[in-house]
């Protein structure tokens, strides 16, 4: 009997996480310099973490022979000031993306169904088939989410709803008034998780919680990996009622959020003039894309993220071409091959970024 046989038969099928390629690889594979590379692939923050964020860790850094507090009671009083809501209402997660698999053994059981947008951010999927429920990929027909379609494919199985608006990899976002009144059709037995991943990019980002305090079943995630600039450290978070809060939290590891990436997101919150400048600079950025693309004709997804989701053809080989130059980006599955996600980088990445697209674009058109 090999290990395989013994595993949980699940785990065997799970589809894996592909990140976006890491600097020190891409160097390794091609020669390069790191200091020559340019990432544009993940959706970080090209200008960094708050100053503020930054000298927060490098204090934490004295005191890391010591548990983290378990309970993050500086910061979740910090997140509870910041939205205006009760301290009970949060939970932390070593980013986002560990409330979503939070929210998968809290909520789901096999048999139940998972509904998102079938170009949605694909943690919904890779969790809802973790936990053994099926994914109810909805058609996306414009790449954005339909909320029409995706209310007719709730069922009486439908225990949770995804929407990431902005949405990864799209850049496509809902209206508040269409996402309010998605959420007051729904069913009472369906959760709905809004991603708000990169709602700090948005000018007036939907706000959910008049919906949370009338009682809906919602729960809405942040993260300090966008535009906070704390990607490498891990952390994000959840609000929502507080009984949904407390589910979430029976269900997490004891320090499950380190004391360093608590303290630098102090920092973060902190420092909202930083936020305001991040925004400003990547609308700049985006533009400077836009401009770019238009001229080398190269069709786009207009984007309300710190991304965009270009269709040169052929995006697999578009990544491969860009790479040689230093150039990191991201190729998606091939239900999306002709295109190629491109983070919004510094002004000189993104005319560095244009340039090596000008030239991969004309030895792949010859
Ligand atoms: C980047 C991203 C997240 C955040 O992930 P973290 O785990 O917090 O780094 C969550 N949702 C979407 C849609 C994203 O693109």
């Amino acid at each position: 009997m090999n290990l395989s046989q013994l595993a949980n038969p699940r785990i065997l099928d799970q589809p894996v996480y592909e990140p976006g390629k890491p600097i020190e690889e891409v160097a390794r594979e091609h020669g390069l310099q790191p200091d020559q590379i340019c990432k544009l692939a993940s959706n970080e923050n090209p200008w960094g973490a708050s100053e503020q964020a930054k000298d927060a860790a490098r204090q934490a850094i004295d005191k890391v022979h010591l548990y983290p507090d378990g309970s993050a009671h500086p910061l979740i009083k910090r997140l509870a000031a910041h939205h205006h809501l009760n301290q009970d209402q949060f939970v932390l997660g070593n980013g986002s993306n560990e409330i979503i698999e939070l929210l998968g053994h809290v909520f789901l059981e096999p048999g139940d169904e998972v509904v998102c947008g079938q170009f949605a951010f694909v943690v919904y999927k890779l969790v809802a088939l973790l936990m053994g429920a099926k994914p109810v990929e909805v058609e996306m027909p414009l790449l954005g989410h339909d909320l029409q379609l995706m209310r007719q494919a709730i069922t009486e199985r439908t225990k949770l709803v995804f929407l990431p608006s902005p949405n990864n990899p799209t850049g496509t976002a809902n209206t508040a008034e269409e996402i309010c009144a998605f959420v007051r059709s729904l069913p009472e037995h369906v959760i709905f998780c809004f991603d708000e991943a990169y709602a700090e990019y948005l000018d007036n980002p939907p706000d959910m919680r008049p919906l949370i305090a009338e009682g809906r079943k919602i729960i809405c995630l942040r993260t300090f990996s966008k535009i906070h600039g704390l990607a490498a450290l891990r952390i994000g978070y959840g609000y929502g009622s507080p009984e949904m809060i407390h589910l979430l939290q029976q269900a997490r590891q004891p320090f499950n959020v380190n004391a360093v990436a608590q303290a630098a997101a102090i920092g973060a919150l902190t420092d909202n003039a930083w936020v305001s400048e991040c925004r400003k600079r990547n609308r700049d950025g985006l533009q400077q894309l836009v401009n770019g693309l238009e001229r080398l004709g190269v069709e786009y997804i207009p984007s309300h993220a710190n991304f965009i989701l270009t269709k040169p053809g052929d995006g697999r080989s578009l990544f491969f071409a860009l790479q040689k130059e230093g150039i990191i980006t991201r190729a998606l599955g091939p239900s999306l091959a002709d295109y190629l996600r491109i983070s919004v980088g510094t002004e000189e990445e993104n005319i560095r970024l244009l340039a090596a697209l000008e030239q991969s674009l004309a030895v792949h058109r010859v």
